[in-house]
């Protein structure tokens, strides 16, 4: 234990975590060796990144965040999920701090105070578990563990010994109670099971014992106190896509709202009459009630188990039945009345009554109605159990009508699940809705004094934090004989887990702790006589429930976090796991930090709702390729395929042609990845590129390392780029001298070049000389069309990623849209001297792009573009480049889109006109800049450059253009000019396709859809337009088709609203 707090120490530096990938092994670096100048040298990654790596370590990172840096630039809490220590860094790990990595290195280039913490999930069932099979500490087995997957890692870890302050916290307030409840318990191992643990056949995993349901005294947390919030802050949560659709869906139903009605039944028993109350989220079927059900632990069960011996057999075998089990046992000599029977004789008057294990006991009062004629499970129930009897239906889908009886064995002998309207036959409620006779049903249980009240259930359950465990954090209770349960005293904590001997843990059973006299007597500290320890230990998801807010104070002894830090960084801004904790640990932190939130430890929580992650993201898991026999479906060995040509595997015995497929990686399957291998391979910086490039960020990563060439291939033009004799021609790069400001807008440069002679003055057609012209746009047109295509792809790469950076997180696509700009870059000709400025700004753009996803490719080319192969720069002590290489690529901004220029440069797109479909005539006009967003404003934007063409106006001219013909009475749309009312534009790929149809019958639409004016549909929907029309761009011809199917409501929709706003 007192070893794990040495990891504690070192947070800070854990704060601006560095590259999280393993430092390959160390290769000799010769910066010599990395510098020809001829284009075909291939990169070494593995070795850049040892050179950073080891770079970054001895460069002096501010330690601490400079305080006002927060509140200027505001703090970014970016965090992923802390990892348990298993002993193994997986893939799935490289793509979740690959991901967080990146988001916190380019906030961090956004100049946001950026923490970026990390730490070790140490406690826990499995690493007992392991530590049991090999008889050794668990601590022992944990450091070990953390000391192999540090090393991978390079980051820190810490241990949460808050817990029990917060227990004690929740202790106070009455939110953690000891009560009954039943578990599953292993009488050999003597020990309680989670559900997880118990096989189908009820049997533990570990001993192979018959697993029993025990009732014993646990420690509970009261989540449910605080159900509604957990609900109604769902909505906040799912404001702007904050958080995915499907783990907020996924919490509403753990959390289980639903609303319903109780009812009290009268039951005639022999011996005594009662009452049992039922829950249902159906009252509108009462009068199609059939049969009770009972738990097996409903206090009338269990009463008639003292009598009936045959009961009490079910009772123990029932314990073993799976939950859905349709096992019942009819209770003889009693019978529940339904109230409604008196108003209806279509009712059944008098109804069995059942003991089912599928009753929770905490459903209700452990009682439900049986409906099989509208409910599923009852349905089954009773064929079961009531054999062939006849099942009513009193819900009908239409009003009137009175639908017949269900008959076993039938083909129509399936229950209507839906509501609907109650049966024709049915006195005083026949023919009314669903919710129409809920209220009737509720008058009629009033006249005939059936206690009943309208209440809602919820599915949540008090979050049970007992295990008879060692390895987690013991529960600060000392109990007395004479005073009770009293909790540990602050002076006394932490209670601190007895060390053991490696021994002990040799086929351990059971909790040792509860065997550990020593440790277990102490004092009562109100009475002091002889008292117990707790010997429970808290489950491990109470320690992630709160470890966000650790990370904020790690090394503070007064108390688990600095509520001023609290504060200032909660909540989490970008929190980064897997989907598999939607549930669970998700559920538990917003528990606890909603608890927090109205405790002096996190006083500004409240004004958040206490929702301690802002943004979730949940990335998708990572598949490896797989390979399988034919015929068998039996998994090969990686020895057991050919793998000389990757794209043709064969199997080596059989000669045969293995099924290749990608599924989740396991030992079974052979198809683990270790990224440790991996990143020795290709380098850190590939990999990482690799992984984002493949999928996005949420879906499942198909791990295929035949395509990885394609980003080894790009990071090495990256890098032959950072060489400047590489686009400069020499005669120029003479005299190069680069932009003291690199981020200056393009006027600014365009003065200076001009000043300095390598801007030649434009020279404009006789024909529109303009005296009028401003010094901007002189100074544009004296830029040639490579030049401005040049540019506004550089300006346009900024625009779209900085917002999959900032707001989609679309990681993908960032890598697509860097490798087109740097393809741009590459390609793009020697027209003037002025592109080798543009072409090196563009460069000095690229790399600050580049650095959060591939760190020391950027890092690597800084350096070399700014002192080792600009000789300006190199030779300028002064330079600002010069001085700045001296420190990270990080310690620059992130580049900023120059907005004010991007719509005035002029590069220029083919655009198709066609009328109905047929082409008319095709004319040069100006690219839509990327800020013309939204289908409406595009389309208004292409009307008018089509008009400023002579074959534009030709066609659309207002009442004198072809299209206008015949329609001269006819007005213009109210928003466009260029197109009569009632026409429609189909636009494609931002204008490259502008199709009008005219309305198909004219006056036959009229109304409110024909008003409207003109529909407008567009590629895709609003924010994705730039990645669409790349994909049309390389395959034409199906990618438009597609996007013409595909575009429909989406694209109409968008125009409509927005005309709605207007
Ligand atoms: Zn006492």
């Amino acid at each position: 234990m007192r070893g794990l707090t040495a990891y504690a120490t070192g947070w800070r530096q854990a704060l601006r975590r560095r590259t999280p990938f393993p430092a390959p092994a160390r290769r000799s670096f010769s910066s010599k060796k990395l510098w020809p100048s001829e284009l075909k040298k291939q990169v070494d990654f593995t070795a850049l990144d040892a050179k950073w790596q080891e770079r970054w370590r001895a460069r002096l990172y501010p330690p601490v965040r400079p305080r006002s840096l927060v509140f200027e630039k505001g703090k970014a809490y970016i965090l992923p999920m802390f990892p348990y220590p298993s002993g193994e860094l997986h893939l799935g790990h490289l793509r979740v701090y690959t991901i967080s990595d990146v988001l916190a290195r380019y906030n961090q280039m956004q100049g946001h105070a950026v923490l970026h913490p990390i730490g070790w999930d140490a406690f826990g069932l499995p690493a007992e578990n392991a530590a049991i099979e090999r008889g050794i500490h668990p601590e022992k087995w944990t450091l070990q563990n953390i000391e192999t997957m540090k090393s991978q890692m390079i980051m820190m870890g810490g241990r949460w010994d808050w817990d029990r302050h917060i227990f004690l916290m929740l202790h106070e307030r009455g939110l953690a109670y000891q009560a009954e409840s039943l578990v599953n318990y292993d009488p050999v191992d003597k020990t309680v099971l989670a559900n997880e643990q118990v096989d189908a056949n009820g049997c533990s995993w570990r001993s192979g014992a018959k697993v029993e349901k025990q009732m014993l005294k646990q420690w509970f947390l009261k989540i449910k106190q605080f159900q509604e919030p957990l609900l109604k802050d769902l909505d906040l949560l799912a404001e702007n896509g904050n958080w995915p659709e499907r783990v907020l869906a996924m919490q509403r139903n753990w959390l289980g709202r639903s609303e319903g009605m109780k009812i009290w039944f009268d039951v005639n028993a022999t011996g005594h009459n009662c009452q049992i109350d039922v829950f249902t989220t159906r009252p509108d079927t009462l009068f199609g009630v059939q049969y009770l059900a009972l738990s097996i632990n409903h206090p009338i069960v269990q009463d008639m188990a003292s009598v009936d011996d045959s009961l009490r057999a079910f009772l123990s075998r029932a314990q073993a039945l799976p939950p859905d089990s349709k096992e019942g046992y009819l209770l003889s000599g009693i019978e529940a009345v339904n109230p409604l029977s008196q108003f209806s004789p279509a009712a059944e008057a008098s109804i069995p009554v059942y003991v089912a294990p599928y009753v929770l006991d905490d459903y209700g009062s452990g009682a439900v109605m049986g409906v099989p004629g509208h409910d599923a499970r009852d349905h089954a129930f009773w064929r079961a159990n009531a054999g062939d009897r006849p099942v009513m239906q009193v819900i009908a889908t239409e009003s009137g009508v009175t639908p017949e009886p269900l008959v076993a064995g039938s083909e129509l002998d399936k229950p209507m699940l839906f509501k609907g309207f109650i049966a024709s036959n049915i006195s005083s409620c026949g023919g009314l809705s669903s919710d129409e006779a809920v209220n009737e049903i509720g008058k009629l249980l009033e006249a005939s004094s059936t206690p009943f009240e309208k209440t809602e259930n919820w599915r949540l359950r008090d979050w049970l934090i007992s295990r008879q465990r060692y390895w987690g954090t013991p529960i600060p209770i000392i109990h007395c004989a004479s005073c009770g349960p009293v909790p540990v005293p602050v002076k006394d904590l932490p209670v601190v887990l007895p060390t053991l001997p490696n021994e002990f843990f040799q086929g351990m059973t059971g909790n040792p702790l509860a065997k550990d006299d020593e440790w277990k007597k102490t004092t009562c500290p109100k009475c002091g006589s002889v008292a117990n320890r707790e010997t429970d230990t808290m489950d491990t998801f109470m320690d992630s429930s709160w470890y966000f807010f650790r990370f904020l104070s790690p090394r503070r002894s007064e108390g688990p976090v600095k509520p001023e830090t609290a504060n200032i960084e909660m909540p989490v801004d970008v929190y980064v796991g897997g989907v598999e904790h939607a549930i669970l640990h998700l559920l538990y932190a917003r528990f606890i930090s909603k608890f927090l939130a109205t405790t002096p430890l996190w006083p500004d929580g409240e004004a958040v709702h206490g929702e301690p992650f802002k943004r979730l993201i949940t990335q998708g898991m990572v598949h490896g390729k797989t390979y399988s026999e034919p015929s068998t479906g039996r998994f090969l060995r990686p020895e057991e395929v050919d793998l000389t040509n990757p794209s043709t595997p064969i199997i080596k015995a059989t000669g045969a042609t293995p099924v290749t497929s990608f599924e989740k990686m396991s030992k079974s399957k052979y198809n683990g990845v270790s990224p440790t291998t991996t990143i020795a391979k290709y380098g850190a910086d590939v990999t990482r590129a690799h992984m984002l490039f493949q999928a996005p960020i949420s879906d499942v990563l198909e791990w295929d390392e035949d395509s990885i060439t394609g980003v080894q291939r790009w990071l090495t033009r990256v890098w032959r780029l950072s060489s400047t004799v590489n686009f400069i021609p020499p005669d120029i790069l003479k005299t190069f001298r680069p932009p003291k400001n690199i981020d200056a807008p393009l006027v600014d440069v365009l003065i200076e070049l001009r000043n300095r002679g390598i801007l030649k003055p434009a020279k404009l057609p006789r024909h529109m000389p303009n005296p009028l012209m401003t010094d901007e746009e002189e100074l544009l047109a004296a830029l040639g069309v490579p030049e401005q295509l040049l540019w506004s792809k550089v300006q346009e790469t900024i625009v779209s990623v900085t917002k999959s950076y900032a707001s989609t997180y679309a990681l993908n696509t960032i890598i697509s849209d860097l490798m087109t700009l740097t393809n741009t870059i590459w390609d793009a000709a020697h027209t003037s001297q002025t592109m080798s400025y543009l072409r090196f700004l563009g460069m000095v753009h690229l790399l600050r792009m580049v650095a959060p996803v591939a760190p020391a490719v950027a890092e690597e080319c800084w350096e070399s573009l700014h002192t080792k192969t600009c000789r300006i720069i190199e030779n300028d002590p002064y330079h600002p480049l010069k001085l700045a290489s001296k420190s990270s690529i990080f310690s620059f901004r992130f580049p900023e889109p120059d907005t004010q220029v991007i719509p005035k440069l002029n590069p220029e797109i083919t655009t198709v006109f066609m009328l109905d479909g047929k082409k008319k005539f095709e004319v040069k006009i100006r690219k839509p800049p990327e800020l013309v967003q939204g289908p409406l404003e595009l389309a208004r934007w292409l009307g008018s450059r089509l008009l400023e063409s002579e074959v534009g106006k030709e066609w659309l001219e207002k009442g004198r253009g072809r299209v206008w013909r015949r329609m001269q009475d006819v007005e213009a749309d109210p928003q466009f000019t260029w197109l009569p009312k009632e026409w429609t534009a189909v636009i494609v790929g931002r204008g490259k396709l502008v199709n009008v149809v005219r309305p198909k019958t004219k006056g036959k639409k009229g109304g409110k859809e024909g008003n409207e004016g003109m529909q407008i549909q567009k590629d895709v929907g609003v924010h994705r337009e730039g990645e669409e029309t790349k994909q049309q761009e390389a395959q034409p011809e199906p990618g438009r088709a597609r996007l013409l199917q595909e575009s429909k409501g989406g694209a109409e929709k968008t125009a409509r609203r927005e005309r709605g706003k207007r």
